[in-house]
């Protein structure tokens, strides 16, 4: 039995798909997002790019804004979704746009 623990605990650490149970982790992960698709995000804005589970209730969604082509995630920015999945917007982009 102690054997099963270890190895569950020795998967956490090293998954890379572990979920940052923290600002500061998806943060961390927004930027490799960033990196990662560098001049593709201009094609990919207003995209959902990963849902997760953070429990049972709440899901963290990483999208692009399709304003402001940041890479953000549903708790920290905010979100506000397009039915057709297009033109996801952070927060502040959504509440700006019924100004504009
Ligand atoms: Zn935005």
């Amino acid at each position: 039995m102690d054997l099963y623990v270890g190895i569950t605990e020795a998967d956490e650490h090293e998954e890379e798909a572990d979920l940052p149970k923290d600002e500061a982790g998806r943060r961390k992960i927004k930027r490799q997002y960033e990196e990662l698709l560098g001049i593709r995000i201009e094609k990919l804005k207003g995209r959902i790019l990963n849902r997760e589970r953070i429990n049972k209730t709440i899901e963290g969604i990483y999208f692009i804004c399709d304003k402001c082509l940041k890479v953000c995630h549903s708790l920290d920015d905010g979100i506000v979704e397009d039915p057709a999945n297009l033109h996801n917007l952070c927060g502040k982009c959504g509440k700006s746009r019924s100004a504009a």
